[in-house]
């Protein structure tokens, strides 16, 4: 089996409920909602600590394929705060709004864009077909204020889309880094949104996270590049999900389209939710650039150093969620598992792929009270440690520690019983098959690294 191939155990298993995940998020420390013990902020959560390794594996992962690993893409980090402007150019501060209305019944609220047609058309609740109110525009930018006396204050906003900085830093980066065109900028950062409707755990936050590629094309090569990057974030997301077959694209209809768009796709995972958009695939022309020109007066169109023709660039964008990739590999991943035997052996594991695992191996001596067993395991511990996140566990029997590291998708434990004092060598537990191996200690880093790092 390759690592991409899901284990045939995990082939069809049912969609996963979402408070499944919630409440295994909060037993072991992925993800708190944000200041609980104040009652909590709906759409804010903070990330514990195997979320904040699963996340950085997820960014990390990110990074290296699409920054690292091509000559004509580099990476850039934007402030969230900018010039208030910036948002009259990208017309957030006119346009980003949802429309909303109540049911007058239930006094449910409800985004119209999200409601089934005939709800629409008949102006009746999904919920309890009472009647809906008329809808309401709420601009969704947040804003803020710099400065600190009263009057010079600036209102600007937190920026509603982290793209924007790209745009902002295009000439910069161009010049200081020597691109040509086509070439690409990248960059993953927090955005925000007063969403009204904040719902559905980490799918619908007003604080989250971005991962962007802004890709400068000659227009005649628009439709090339456009077709490749559509198709390599596709194969991305394939490449860490078990169920594959629940990824799809989404065309958007000609009345979803941006006047200036000749295509946009939706990369689309399906979950309890539906099937719900991950990521977007944007034809988005030389509308960025030539409203940031007309606005700022800086004039952004590019001389080909060649032809010495100057246009301006046309952008080819692909923009994801961190946060939305952190929820569904989670639901891509848990699986309870019964126990074949009947016995009280069920198990949660999370199919987590190993590039992706926030622990990747466990160190357990068989038992605590052997003190040769417990130094020989602690030694093989630090020793990994230096290369990859690795926990060493003494509690409870090692049925019990095998099901703790299952449940938060440990890919390796590695066991060290009597048989290792004799011969040096451990037994290692693969998490999916459940399958073990006895391996010399001189050569766990190396069979550990292979299956963990990714390449
Ligand atoms: P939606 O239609 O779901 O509101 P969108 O089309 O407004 O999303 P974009 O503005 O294109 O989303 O943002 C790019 C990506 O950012 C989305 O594909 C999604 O993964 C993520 N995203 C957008 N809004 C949120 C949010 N409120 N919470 C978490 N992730 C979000």
């Amino acid at each position: 089996m390759t690592q991409t191939e899901k284990p045939a155990e995990i082939q069809d298993t049912p969609l996963v409920p979402m408070d499944k995940i919630v409440s295994l998020s909060k037993r072991r420390g992925f993800v708190y909602p944000n200041s609980e013990i104040y009652g909590g902020v709906a759409g804010i959560y903070d990330f514990g600590p195997l979320g904040v390794e699963l996340r950085n594996n997820i960014r990390r992962y990110w990074w290296w394929s699409m920054v690292q690993n091509h000559d004509n893409v580099v990476g850039i980090e934007g402030a969230i705060i900018t010039h208030p402007r910036v948002w009259e150019a990208s017309g957030h501060v006119e346009n980003f709004v949802d429309k909303l209305v109540d049911c007058k019944k239930c006094h449910q609220r409800f985004r119209i864009d999200h409601l089934p047609e005939e709800n629409v058309a008949q102006n009746k609740c999904p919920e309890c077909g009472g009647e809906l109110t008329e809808p309401r525009s709420f601009n969704l930018l947040m804003e803020t204020y710099l400065g600190v006396v009263e009057g010079e204050r600036m209102k600007t906003y937190l920026r509603g889309e982290a793209c924007q900085d790209i745009y902002l830093d295009y000439d910069n980066v161009q010049k200081s880094s020597r691109m040509a065109i086509p070439f690409g900028i990248c960059q993953i950062g927090k955005a925000f949104r007063n969403e009204v409707t904040p719902r559905n755990f980490l799918f619908r936050q007003r604080e989250f996270e971005q991962w962007d590629l802004q890709f400068f094309v000659h227009p005649t090569e628009m439709q090339q590049w456009f077709d490749y990057w559509k198709q390599f974030r596709f194969e991305w997301y394939k490449s860490i999900l078990n169920h594959k077959d629940r990824l799809r694209f989404r065309e958007h209809g000609s009345d979803e389209l941006a006047h200036y768009a000749k295509q946009a796709f939706d990369i689309e995972y399906q979950t309890v939710l539906g099937w719900q958009e991950w990521e977007g695939i944007h034809w988005r022309q030389d509308w960025d650039l030539s409203r940031h020109s007309e606005y700022s007066g800086h004039d952004l169109s590019y001389t080909d150093p060649l032809t010495k023709e100057r246009f301006m660039p046309w952008i080819v964008e692909t923009s994801g969620g961190v946060d939305r990739t952190f929820l569904n590999l989670l639901l891509d991943a848990y699986e309870e598992q019964p126990d074949p035997m009947g016995k009280d052996n069920d198990r949660t594991v999370l199919h987590l792929h190993p590039w992706l695992a926030p622990v990747k191996v466990a160190v357990l001596p068989l038992q605590k009270n052997k003190e040769q067993l417990v130094t020989t395991a602690k030694g093989i511990h630090k020793s990994l440690q230096r290369l990859m996140v690795s926990q060493y566990d003494d509690i409870q029997n090692i049925g019990r520690r095998y099901r703790r590291q299952d449940e938060i998708g440990t890919p390796y434990c590695v066991t060290v019983d009597f048989q290792t004092l004799d011969d040096e060598t451990v037994t290692v537990r693969e998490r999916d098959s459940m399958s073990q191996i006895r391996l010399p200690i001189s050569e766990l880093q190396m069979y550990l690294f292979d299956r963990v790092m990714w390449k």
